[in-house]
């Protein structure tokens, strides 16, 4: 029986990890289930899902979730505090971390299940894009093992030898790869022309064509901006360089994402786009079990397509690449300008063609570190924050 935290329980990957569990209640108990304010759809999932703690980042939102439970007749303990959620993350009682809290705010906590050794699957991109190095150098220090829940990095795990820990001493091409082709839906807006693309609301962001997600990571899938993120994640997570990944625009997102080897062969993970597949992927491994998810059907796909991602629309890929090669504290400044502007597009207070512009700007004023400590990637961040909602004030 294998104890289980998640962290970002009522968010979409939180409902895609509670439904894949639920189907194997012989083989998961769930430890703890966090979330930042929605405190009534924590509760639900309480009584459907028996957890030992419920965490509410905010305190009132605590209080009312505990006295809801207690009426009725609930044994969840309810904790509050951000302090909380590393508590549950790192806890003695618990083997694996489901990280799905989104954006920077879930760093710290991921952080913790990573100190304790815990077995970790990321969801949250903006924690190994912030801070790669500490991330992974903590992961080797403490034996934790790190499986990719991303789809994309999901599927270039399943298509390398093995675990990269095991297989990529010598980089990518220690193993044989000469590249990995990261895939793109290419979004909402992958046919609009420039002058579009200035008026766009957030509600025609948020409608993803093949993924149902959180708002955050919506509008990044609409800017580039996530396959930017993904592009640092990959370099992380895989021991590889900026210049071995290429991505390629797929808009049926079938393919998940392909790895190129020195013979020649390219190897394909393909399936439906639900996140339940990653997801009972990196719990099961290196077993496999059932997720719920239907057959692929190929014939009714009929074609894919491929096509190069524009970045003259969409610079956001362009800066994220330019983030990676820069290194240090670049890729943190990137994620934290981008975090403000899409809260800012979100709130109607600034244009989709102005999150790039101001994300750019920031990187050209905040200094780039080498990010020796926590401390120094925090710092980093809070100020590229300050210079984002600056710009933001201007609008
Ligand atoms: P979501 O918005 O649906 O859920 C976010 C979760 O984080 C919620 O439980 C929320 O309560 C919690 N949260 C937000 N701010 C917080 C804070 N300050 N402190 C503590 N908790 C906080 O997001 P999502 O779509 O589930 O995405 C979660 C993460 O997974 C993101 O990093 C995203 O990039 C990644 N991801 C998501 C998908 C997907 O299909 N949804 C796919 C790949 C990767
Ligand atoms: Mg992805």
């Amino acid at each position: 029986m294998q104890s289980v935290t998640i962290l970002g329980a009522s968010g979409s990957i939180g409902d895609s990890t509670l439904n894949v569990l639920a189907q194997h209640p012989d083989r998961y108990s769930l430890y703890a289930l966090t979330a930042h304010t929605q405190w009534q759809k924590l509760g639900e999932l309480c009584l459907l899902h028996h957890p030992r703690y419920a965490v509410v980042v905010e305190e009132p939102g605590a209080e009312s979730l505990a006295l809801w439970l207690k009426a009725r007749g609930s044994a969840t303990q309810v904790l509050s505090g951000v302090e909380a959620l590393s508590e549950v993350a790192s806890a003695p009682e618990v083997d694996t971390v489901m990280a799905a809290i989104v954006g920077g705010a879930g760093l710290v906590p991921t952080l913790a299940a990573v100190r304790a050794g815990k077995k970790i699957l990321l969801a949250n991109k903006e924690a190994l894009v912030m801070a790669g190095g500490l991330f992974t150098r903590a992961v080797e220090e403490h034996g934790a093992t790190l499986l990719p829940i991303d789809s994309e990095h999901n599927a270039i795990f399943q298509c390398l030898p093995g675990h990269p820990r095991d297989c990529l001493g010598g980089g990518l091409a220690g193993s044989g790869v000469r590249k990995i082709l990261l895939t793109a839906s290419g979004g909402p807006f992958r046919d609009y022309p420039e002058e579009r693309l200035a008026s766009v609301t957030p509600e025609q962001a948020c409608a993803h064509p093949n993924w149902s997600m959180g708002q955050k990571i919506s509008v990044d899938s609409a800017t580039l901006m996530n396959k930017g993120l993904e592009l640092i994640e990959a370099c992380w997570l895989f021991h590889a360089r900026p210049d071995q990944i290429e991505v390629v625009v797929h808009p049926q997102s079938v393919i998940h994402s392909m790895v190129e080897y020195v013979d020649g062969s390219v190897l394909a993970q393909m399936g439906n786009p639900d996140m339940r597949t990653p997801i009972a992927h990196a719990l099961a491994w290196p077993e496999r079990m059932v997720s719920g998810v239907a057959s692929l059907d190929m014939i009714a796909t009929a074609r894919l397509d491929f096509a190069a991602p524009d970045t003259d629309r969409f610079p956001c890929l362009r800066l994220a690449a330019d983030a990676a090669r820069a290194g240090g504290t670049a890729p943190a400044v990137l994620n934290a300008a981008n975090e403000i502007a899409v809260e800012a597009f979100l709130r109607r207070r600034i244009g989709f063609t102005d999150i790039p512009r101001i994300i750019e700007t920031v990187m050209g004023r905040v200094a780039f570190t080498e990010p020796g400590s926590l401390d120094a990637v925090q710092s980093a961040d809070r100020e590229a924050r300050q210079q984002a909602s600056a710009l933001v004030e201007l609008h």
